[in-house]
């Protein structure tokens, strides 16, 4: 991805909303990610789901898909504090950075 340091901050608050809306799992993430036009690699991902895990913003549990397994992530009470924050920060970053989107 291009300019990946400078938008690698927005894909933290990207995962904690999916998480918040229901559970998810590396390889869906990578795709979502994808559709918005960020190129993760698997390298990358799971380190990050693995930090968010051990600051307590997700939690996460392994589930059987057909003859292997994969890890499901789901946001925490703390995380769901975090989104909300996050959330106020992105709406204020946004009014500023692209003042002619705002509220139609
Ligand atoms: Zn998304």
């Amino acid at each position: 991805m291009e300019h990946q340091e400078l938008l690698s901050g927005f894909i933290r608050p990207h995962v904690l909303h999916h998480a918040a809306e229901g559970n998810l799992y590396g390889n869906w993430m990578i795709e979502e990610l994808a559709h918005h036009g960020y190129r993760i690699s698997p390298g990358t991902l799971y380190p990050m789901l693995h930090a968010m895990e051990r600051k307590g913003y997700l939690t996460s549990r392994v589930e059987r898909a057909g003859r292997s397994q994969r890890r499901i992530y789901r946001a925490t009470p703390y995380g769901m504090e975090a989104l909300t924050m996050a959330r106020e920060k992105i709406r204020e970053l946004f009014h500023e950075v692209a003042p002619e989107d705002r509220g139609a």
